[in-house]
C-alpha cells in the first residue's frame, strides 16, 4: 500500500535539494543512491557534459516478468528559477513554498511518486513487469537531457511521464514547436540630419509585425512573438534588430505553414525597404533560422499506454480523461523515438511560480494510480 507519510516526507526531502536546470549534480546522486537500495541497475550517462549540466540522465533497470512488455517510468531532475534553498511548508494538506521560491513539485512529484510504487513493489513483492526509469536532466530549458539520452540502452515498449498537474486527466498528444530567429540589419544613419539615408531596423520589425497573424490560429495552432531586441540610441536609424518566435501545431502541414508565414512576412517587409539615395540604391538585409524544438505526437485511445492508464482509474474509483496538451515535455520525444509515453498528472499545480503547490491528497493519488498501472500490467 502507497504510505502517505513516507511519500510526502521523501518529497519534502527532494524539495530541499535544489536541482534548478543545469545544476542537478547533487540530487542526481541523491536519487541514484536510492534507485540502487531499491534494487536497481543504475546507470548514468555523459549527457550532462555535452549540455553544460553537472548531473547525468539516469537510466534505471528494475528486473520483472520478463513475459510482459518492458514499461518506461519518466520523471525530470530539474527544476526552473527560483529554486535554491526551497522552505517547504505543510498547512491544511497542501504543501508549498514559503512563498519566495517556487515549490518543486515539477517535477519532484514525479519522482517522489515513482519511487515510492518501486518501494510498494518490492516490499509486497508485486509481480511486475521489467520497468526502465529515466529521470532526465534539463527537461525545463529544451528537454536537453532526453534529447541527449542514449536510446538504444532501452528496450521499454511504451510508457507514462509522470508531469502534468490533474491525476484524473492524461495528456495524450502534444504539438510540434518550431522556434523562429530572425535578424534584421538595417542601415544605420544620423536620425536628426540625415534620416532619410537610413532604414530603420526596428521600423520594419515592426512593421512586419503588424502583418503577422499571431495567438489562437485555431484549436491546435498557436504562434508568438516573444522576444524583441535592437538598436543603439535615440539618435541613430536603428541598424540591427532581434526578433524571436515561435509556432505549435498538433498537425505538422499547419506548423509549416504558420513558420513560413511568419518568416515570408519579415522578407517581404525586408524587401520593400529597398530604396534609392542619391543615385545609390540601399536596402535592410535579413537572416532567419527555423529550429525544430520537438515534434508532436497524438497517442490514440485504444493504445496500450492509454488503455492501461484508463483500466487502472477503473480499479480505483478514478474517471480517467485524456486531454490535448499544448506545451513539450520529454514525452514528445520518447514519443519520437519510438517508445508510446503519455503523460500523467502528479497533483502539482501553479507550476513555474512561487505559488506553486501539490495537495498531499493528490500526490498520494497519483502514487496509488501508478501502482495500479503497473500491478497489471
Ligand atoms: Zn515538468
Amino acid at each position: 500500500m502507497i504510505q502517505e507519510k513516507r511519500l510526502v516526507d521523501e518529497f519534502i526531502e527532494f524539495v530541499k535539494i535544489g536541482s534548478e536546470s543545469s545544476n542537478e549534480g547533487k540530487f542526481c546522486n541523491i536519487i541514484a543512491e536510492k534507485l540502487r537500495k531499491l534494487g536497481a541497475k543504475v546507470f548514468l550517462d555523459k549527457s550532462g557534459e555535452k549540455i553544460g549540466s553537472n548531473g547525468s540522465n539516469i537510466i534505471a533497470k528494475i528486473n520483472g516478468d520478463n513475459n510482459l512488455p518492458t514499461i518506461l517510468l519518466n520523471a525530470h531532475l530539474d527544476t526552473v528559477t527560483p529554486g535554491i534553498d526551497i522552505k517547504p511548508i505543510i498547512e491544511d494538506g497542501i504543501i508549498k513554498s514559503d512563498g519566495t521560491t517556487i515549490l518543486g513539485a515539477d517535477d519532484k512529484s514525479g519522482i517522489a511518486i515513482i519511487l515510492e510504487v518501486l518501494r510498494v513493489l518490492n516490499v509486497e513483492k508485486i509481480s511486475h513487469p521489467p520497468i526502465e526509469i529515466i529521470f532526465t536532466l534539463s527537461e525545463e530549458i529544451g528537454l536537453l537531457g532526453a534529447k541527449n539520452l542514449d536510446y538504444s540502452l532501452l528496450n521499454a515498449k511504451y510508457g507514462y511521464s509522470l508531469d502534468t498537474h490533474n491525476v484524473r486527466k492524461i495528456t495524450t498528444s502534444a504539438p510540434s514547436h518550431n522556434k523562429i530567429y530572425i535578424k534584421i540589419y538595417g542601415v544605420e544613419s544620423h536620425a536628426g540630419a540625415s534620416p532619410e539615408q537610413g532604414i530603420s531596423a526596428i521600423e520594419l520589425a515592426g512593421k512586419a509585425i503588424s502583418r503577422l497573424k499571431l495567438g489562437r490560429i485555431d484549436e491546435e495552432t498557436t504562434s508568438n512573438i516573444g522576444k524583441i531586441k535592437g538598436g543603439t540610441a535615440t539618435n541613430i536609424v536603428a541598424g540591427y534588430v532581434e526578433i524571436e518566435g515561435e509556432t505549435r501545431s498538433h498537425q505538422e502541414e499547419k506548423l509549416q505553414k504558420e513558420t513560413n508565414h511568419i518568416v515570408n512576412v519579415f522578407k517581404d517587409v525586408v524587401q520593400e525597404s529597398k530604396k534609392i539615395i542619391n543615385g545609390k540604391s540601399i536596402a535592410a538585409n535579413i537572416k532567419t533560422e527555423v529550429i525544430c524544438e520537438y515534434k508532436k505526437f497524438n497517442l490514440p485511445i485504444e493504445s496500450l499506454a492509454v488503455q492501461r492508464v484508463i483500466e487502472a482509474g477503473k480499479r480505483i474509483g478514478l474517471d480517467i480523461l485524456s486531454s490535448k496538451g499544448g506545451g513539450g515535455s520529454d514525452a514528445n520525444v520518447f514519443n519520437e523515438r519510438g517508445i508510446p509515453t503519455c503523460i500523467i498528472g502528479t497533483g502539482m499545480q501553479k507550476v513555474h511560480t512561487k505559488k506553486e503547490f501539490i495537495k498531499v491528497e493528490d500526490l498520494v493519488l497519483g502514487a496509488k494510480l501508478l501502482l495500479e498501472i503497473i500491478k497489471f500490467c
